[in-house]
This record gives structure tokens, sequence and C-alpha cells, in this order.
């Protein structure tokens, strides 16, 4: 893979999956896509907004989440993997972002990162969809399997930071984000951990396609 593939795969999937596209999390403001971004780790989309469908007709704001009773909140996050975990964290967060972000979510990588249960791919994710921010690029688990198949470095040995790199260095800026989304798209669609080359849009692209059209054949 190089950049000029890169740029190919990007406009295919945009064509596929949509210029415009976002996260599923359901989020109507930023506390509430931090809250979907934080307990989203090890937890499938469907699972965080069904149980934030609840929750945020209930806490409303950080404050809310600072001041709730540890064992109300774990009870309320009680359909997401890892809850205890996460209502721990939720509450700690909370209260750090009101101790010494003004009660306001932070807009830097290093400021987000600094509040408990935030790492890396949670951090870019809130910064690019709530702020429009593009510091890094959010790689998870979908993400992972389509740069390996791809052959992106860093891909075959599942290494996300590796990953991330070189994207940032080959793909253009405002595109970071997006190319997240576009890759969690594939990887959900097609790219599954079956994979489906023959309904992918990148199977006349993609290294590891196992259906090229044959009058095309394979790039590489
Ligand atoms: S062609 Fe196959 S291996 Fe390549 S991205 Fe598509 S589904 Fe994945």
């Amino acid at each position: 893979m190089d950049r000029n593939s890169l740029q190919e795969v990007i406009s295919l999937l945009q064509r596929r999956y949509g210029r415009n596209i976002h996260t599923q999390l359901a989020h109507k403001n930023i506390t509430e896509l931090f809250v979907a971004v934080l307990l989203s780790p090890q937890c499938s989309d469907p699972q965080v907004n069904k149980t934030t469908k609840k929750l945020f007709g209930k806490y409303k704001t950080i404050s809310d989440y600072a001041n709730a009773r540890m064992d109300e909140l774990k009870r309320d996050l009680g359909g997401i993997n890892y809850y205890k975990t996460k209502a721990k964290h939720l509450k700690m967060a909370a209260e750090k972002i009101i101790r010494e972000y003004n009660g306001k979510i932070p807009d830097t990588l290093e400021s987000l990162m600094s509040l408990q249960g935030v790492g890396r791919k949670v951090g870019n994710v809130i910064l690019n969809e709530g702020f429009g921010i593009n510091e890094g690029i959010a790689i998870d688990t979908h993400c992972i399997r389509v740069s390996g198949r791809l052959h992106i470095p860093g891909g075959k040995r599942r290494d996300p930071r590796k990953i991330e790199q070189w994207l940032m260095k080959n793909a253009n800026r405002e595109d970071w984000g997006k190319i997240s989304n576009l890759f969690i798209a594939l990887g959900r669609d097609a790219c599954k951990p079956r994979k489906e080359c023959r309904r992918c849009v990148l199977r006349n692209v993609c290294p590891s396609s196992d259906a090229p059209d044959k009058a095309l054949g394979q790039r590489q």
C-alpha cells in the first residue's frame, strides 16, 4: 500500500459508504458523545446506544455523573461490558473535568488522555466527532483487521499505533476522522473476520482480495 493506493481506497469507500460518515454512537451533544465513546470499548454500538437511551434521560450534565452514587451509576450502566470499571472511570473523569477543565470536555488529545478511561482511540473519536479536530486517527479492531488485509504497515502485527502513524503520514489531514469511520463501515460490512470479498468495493484494489473481477485482476 502506498499513498496513491490509499487515496483510491478512500475514494472507493466514500463512494460506497458516503462522504459524510460519522460514528454510529447516538448522541445529541458533546457530553453525550463523551459518555457514549467512553462506554464503547469492548462493546458494540447498538449495545451502547440501548443503554445510553435511558442513561441520557437521567444524566444530563457532567456534574450529574460526577455527583452520581457509584452503586446507582453501576446499575444504570448494567447493559455495558465492564460496566463496573467504566462506571468508576466515568465518575472520576467527570470529577476531573469539573475540577480542572471548568466542567467543559477538553479539546486536546493530551487533556482528554489525562482523563480516566480515555485512551488514544477514545480521545481521537471525541476530538474528531465532537470538535471536528484531527489530531490523530482512531484505530479500533475493525480498522486493525482492514489495515492488515490492505497491507498497511502495522496491520499484520495488529499494532494500532503503527497503523495510525502510517495513515497520518499518507492521508490528507482533513480525511483522518473519515478514514476511521470508513474502515469501520467496511469492517462491519464486507471485511468481517470472515471476509466477503465478492461484494466488497475494494475487491479490485485490495492485495488480500480473493474475488477480483477477472478483466481487471489484482493490482498488487
Ligand atoms: S477485498 Fe476482501 S480482504 Fe480486501 S478489504 Fe474487501 S473484504 Fe477485505
